[in-house]
């Protein structure tokens, strides 16, 4: 399949625009608060799903400043648990699904959490980009590609990829963009994704990129 094109110009105008805003998942102010480490990735991950970034940012330092480790979370309750992490959605299932989590990685990994994808599919509640990002951001490999809503959004309306939901992306964008761009992608998108090329009405006007977007199934812009 061919490769995209003016990927590399194409990067650099989004790192030099988005330059100014601060990156997500990376670099967030909670990371100075809580030990970033595979695990506290995987907790904040489980925490972010259907969540804003900005309670999930609170929920992440109340529950991991003092408990960052699998041992530390199962010394609380789930209610416990529960009521560090409110109002993330879904809290109370969260709460639970943290527990068995720290509780396999304890029994069955020794504490620590596996740096295998498959490995981290088999977790409770743990799905593909949340797989990912552990991979990236907790382990800091390289050769994976987290896609979340963003991630999905961005490049069919480039024209890069043509599906239908993030796990496609994946697979489609995985042939398309080179590899050494697979890094950086999810931060860089996610942030072009709340700036700039947001989901209803993007910001095309001011968008560094639009000479190279196709806005596929975009109807209104600004
Ligand atoms: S031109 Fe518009 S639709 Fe295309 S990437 Fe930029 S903001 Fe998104």
């Amino acid at each position: 399949m061919q490769k995209i094109q003016n990927i590399n110009k194409i990067f650099n105008l989004l790192r030099q625009e988005l330059s100014r805003y601060q990156l997500p998942q990376i670099s967030r102010e909670k990371w100075k608060e809580v030990n970033q480490t595979p695990f506290t990735t995987l907790v904040s991950c489980i925490l972010s799903l259907r969540t804003k970034d900005n309670i999930t940012d609170k929920a992440s330092v109340k529950l991991l400043k003092n408990h960052d480790s699998p041992e530390k979370i199962l010394l609380l309750s789930e209610d416990k648990i529960g009521s560090l992490i409110y109002p993330v959605g879904f809290y109370k299932t969260k709460a639970k699904k943290i527990k068995e989590i720290s509780k396999i990685i304890l029994e069955k990994y020794g504490g620590e959490v596996p740096a295998d994808f498959d490995e981290l599919l088999t977790l409770p509640g743990v799905g593909r980009k949340t797989a990912n990002i552990v991979m990236v951001y907790g382990h800091k490999k390289e050769g994976y590609l987290p896609i979340d809503t963003h991630c999905h959004r961005i490049p069919n309306r480039l024209g890069w990829v043509t599906t239908k939901n993030p796990e496609q992306t994946e697979i489609a964008l995985k042939a398309v963009l080179p590899k050494n761009y697979w890094s950086e992608f999810n931060s860089l998108f996610v942030l072009f994704g709340q700036k700039i090329c947001v989901p209803i009405s993007p910001l095309c006007s001011k968008c560094p990129i639009e000479n190279y977007c196709q806005k596929i199934g975009v109807k209104n812009h600004r």
